[in-house]
């Protein structure tokens, strides 16, 4: 075999993501496994995820964060409380601690800064910033004090589609989230991105679209998760259209995994997470499968119980009640039983040739 599922035409890629015979589908299990394996191996790497607010100036429609949101309670975290959320991953042997929040403008410049500075300075962990799309000064400021990536997915590379579901911030246009990601990448940082599948008006043709995006692109971290309705938004309520029941992409466990699966195989090196939103569909075995069909990360959650609850991005979110050691436990137990092992260090991106033998890729 050569490397035909790395150049994959978009063609190629919408009739995976049609397929349906059962038989086919582990072949493409089985070759996103044996590409995973190959170049990234059998570590899985755990990102401690820290929920840091819930306070957004944004109203993405999809999301049950929105400032128009009047049913939630916000909060933010002291940084008190995050410090010590970062000494447990440290003490669970973790390499990275993920800072997530809505679009939260009292998460300032300074504070953000400094916070970032005294993670660094007190466990050495790598740190990712998930705070959404602020400004060059701010990213900069925030390299240069030693965060590590960024996470920003563009959700949709349809133009139509991403302008339908992210009103622009005030006084501003709508956003262009992959050439804030080149930004990213020229600041230095690791950059993420990803989507979610089966948006209300998503097309077969365009999650093949977002999976080349995502090549072109040459990201190092790609997260996809299923859309889940929230019913405190504009797309849970049904206001916005779904597109013709032959192109409208499903927001199924299946669908998600042929997206993981598909980013593997055209992304080799890239850093994967299996989502909390796939194990919300499947808490069973969600995370198994996806880790088994292509993805090499886990991001426990360690946001203190009392705003873990309110970081209700979608409802009914998976983990809601457990605290920190909770998912510390579940999670090891969960990568030893597919065979695989807990990663050391920072895991951030290896740029490599792959190893051992590979049935697909030489
Ligand atoms: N404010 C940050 C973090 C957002 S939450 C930002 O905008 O980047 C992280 C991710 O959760 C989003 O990028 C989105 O893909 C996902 N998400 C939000 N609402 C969701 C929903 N209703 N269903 C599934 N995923 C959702």
């Amino acid at each position: 075999m050569d490397t035909a599922f790395l150049n994959m035409s978009l063609e190629t890629l919408e009739g995976w993501l049609r397929e349906t015979d059962e038989t086919r589908l582990e072949t493409l299990w089985t070759a996103a496994d044996e590409t995973r394996r190959a170049y990234v191996g059998d570590e899985v790497h755990l990102r401690g995820l820290i929920e840091i607010s819930n306070r957004c100036a944004r109203n993405c429609a999809y999301c049950g964060l929105r400032a128009d949101n009047k049913q939630i309670e916000r909060y933010r975290m002291e940084k008190h409380e995050i410090m010590d959320c970062a000494h447990q991953a440290k003490g669970f042997g973790y390499g990275t601690v993920v800072l997530q929040a809505g679009e939260d403008f009292g998460i300032t410049r300074a504070w953000m800064t400094d916070l970032i500075q005294t993670i660094k300075a007190e466990t050495g962990l790598a740190v990712t910033l998930s705070l959404g799309e602020r400004d060059d000064d701010d990213l900069t400021a925030w390299r240069e004090a030693g965060a590590d990536r960024y996470l920003l997915r563009f959700e949709t590379s349809n133009k139509e589609l991403y302008a339908r579901i992210h009103p622009p911030a005030k006084g501003k246009t709508v956003s262009d989230r992959p050439a804030i990601l080149r930004r990213l990448q020229a600041l230095g940082y690791e950059a993420g991105s990803g989507v979610m599948i089966g948006i209300p008006g998503q097309t077969y043709a365009s999650v093949a679209q977002d999976i080349d995006l995502f090549r072109a692109l040459d990201l190092d971290m790609l997260g996809v998760g299923p859309y889940i309705a929230h019913p405190h938004t504009p797309l849970g309520e049904d206001k916005m259209p779904a597109a013709p029941a032959n192109e409208q992409v499903p927001n199924t466990e299946l669908m998600t995994y042929k997206v993981v699966a598909l980013t593997r195989l055209v992304c080799p090196e890239a850093n994967l997470p299996s989502t909390t939103a796939l194990a919300t569909l499947n808490l069973a075995n969600g995370r198994e499968l996806g880790l088994l069909r292509g993805a090499n990360i886990l991001m426990p959650n360690m946001t203190p119980p009392q705003y873990r609850v309110l970081y209700e991005i979608y409802p009914a979110k998976a983990c809601i009640q457990e605290t920190a050691r909770d998912c510390h436990a579940c999670m090891g137990a969960r990568i030893r039983s597919i065979g695989r092992t807990p990663g050391t260090g920072h895991g951030g991106r290896k740029h490599r040739v792959p190893t051992g033998e590979s049935l697909f890729l030489h």
